[in-house]
């Protein structure tokens, strides 16, 4: 039964959307462990990050002292054609549910990309902009972040190339068709346009790809072509600074009813969806001001903050990218060819790595059809066809609430909503006609991929 006081969506006004971004490093003790050369194991230094990323975003990344960053007006234009996003009260599922929880969800699939992955394109676009250049590169896995960054380029009249994760490319061919429509070249990975791609071929023929591929290939076009620069869509800090929005306007618009979460959740792929969701509920915490339950939710097919091991490893499968401290399965990883999309990548955030390891948060994984089976309960309640990443977090969220049917407590639940998923329809279809398997990894199929984290002094695991 509805609250009187609070209605089922909870709209902050544009001028309450937040003006900057939260950088939550600034209040960790322990602060990520920074990105190495992989030749030399010393953390990587500005310039030598300039070849391949630009410059305004490498301040980001490196900067981890500034709590808040200012939004750019231009950004902050942008946004407003999608933002503020609403926060739900899930009424519905909760009276389907029959639990005395009370469900939040912040949507972020309002916007024609159809996930929250536009709030960093558009500022990494911009940034790029900024600094002259012709065009940037990417990678591309289920082809949300590839879309988000095709918007945004368009829209700054930037060139936009990215390299699409084989499997999907083959799966969704009209993602490929939206980013083109917005200008992008789309290549599906590993292709034979790179060296590295090349490579990657001879040594496993016949392979549908990984983002840790597909990586490889876009920094070597970013690197290797004049004007052009490589972005990533995750895992990296000023990815989680930008995604913050998300998190400062949930908190904002729960404050507007002095509403406190007791638990927050969200899916977990690279981090920055579930990093920008907890920011500012993480700041708190970090600072003794609060507490809450956090609790990043992963598939059981890509089990990094579960099963992996928290070490320096390649962010990438062609070992070209910088060394990163995270939870990792090994960048050799190669995750069955399963639907779950966008969390198929081998390691984490190191913010949320870091996080995770000093007891901050917690992870659970869960099985696909699991999955499944609460997107589609939540779609046929809530109205809204969720993406299968984003229904991650929604097999959670009822979990939880279900529990607290049986407690009896009426514990305060927020959850992110990430994405809609109607490019997910074949994995949709899979499940509906029960082919879906739930596979998942053996530890001696892991260990295969732990084999190839680098060794060297101080980085045991
Ligand atoms: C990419 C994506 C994710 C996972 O990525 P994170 O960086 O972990 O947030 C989750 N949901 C949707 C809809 C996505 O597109």
């Amino acid at each position: 039964m509805q609250d009187k006081n609070i209605p089922y969506k909870i709209y902050l006004k544009e001028n309450e959307m937040p003006d900057k971004w939260y950088n939550v490093r600034a209040d960790m003790k322990n602060k990520p462990a920074p990105l190495l050369n992989p030749g030399t194991h010393e953390p990587m230094t500005f310039d030598e990050l300039r070849p391949v990323f630009c410059d305004e975003l490498i301040r980001q990344e490196l900067n981890d002292t500034d709590p808040y960053i200012d939004i750019p007006e231009e950004i902050r234009g942008f946004y407003k054609m999608y933002r503020p996003s609403p926060l739900v009260r899930a009424y519905c599922l909760e009276e389907k549910l029959q639990t005395p929880a009370k469900i939040y969800y912040k949507f972020e699939g309002n916007n024609t990309s159809g996930s929250h992955k536009l709030n960093s394109a558009i500022a990494q676009a911009y940034y790029a902009k900024q600094q002259g250049l012709k065009g940037i590169t990417t990678e591309t896995g289920a082809g949300q972040w590839g879309t988000a960054l095709s918007m945004a380029c368009s829209y700054f009249d930037l060139d936009c190339k990215v390299y699409m994760v084989k499997v999907s490319y083959e799966q969704k061919p009209f993602r490929r068709e939206v980013m083109r429509t917005y200008g992008a070249s789309v290549t599906p990975s590993p292709s034979d346009t790179t060296a590295v791609g090349r490579k990657i071929l001879e040594q496993h023929p016949g392979t549908t790809g990984s983002l840790g591929c597909a990586i490889s290939e876009a920094v070597e076009a970013a690197t290797s072509q004049e004007g052009y620069r490589y972005v990533l869509g995750s895992v990296l800090n000023q990815v989680l600074l930008h995604q913050s929005i998300i998190g400062l306007e949930t908190k904002a618009a729960l404050d507007k009813y002095g509403i406190v979460p007791d638990v927050i959740i969200g899916c977990a792929g690279g981090g920055s969806n579930l990093g920008g969701l907890i920011a500012p509920f993480m700041g708190q915490k970090l600072r003794g001001e609060q507490d809450y339950e956090i609790i990043a939710v992963e598939p059981a097919s890509c089990p990094s903050f579960t099963r992996g091991k928290f070490a320096y490893d390649f962010c990438d499968t062609g070992m070209v990218c910088p060394l990163a401290k995270m939870y990792t399965l090994g960048s050799g990883f190669i995750p069955s060819a399963n639907h779950a999309g966008g969390l198929r990548y081998h390691g984490m955030s190191s913010t949320l790595s870091q996080l995770y390891h000093d007891g901050y948060m917690k992870a659970v994984s869960v099985e696909q059809t699991s999955v499944f089976q609460a997107a589609e309960q939540f779609a046929r309640i809530e109205g809204i066809l969720p993406a299968p990443e984003s229904s991650h977090a929604i097999r959670v969220a009822i979990d939880e609430a279900l529990k607290c049917k049986e407690t009896g407590e009426e514990k305060t639940i927020v959850f992110g909503l990430t994405g809609t998923g109607y490019f997910d329809m074949v994995a949709y279809e899979k499940f509906h006609n029960g082919e879906m398997s739930d596979y998942i990894p053996t530890d001696a199929d892991l260990q295969v991929g732990f084999d190839g984290i680098p060794r060297f002094p101080g980085n045991e695991f």
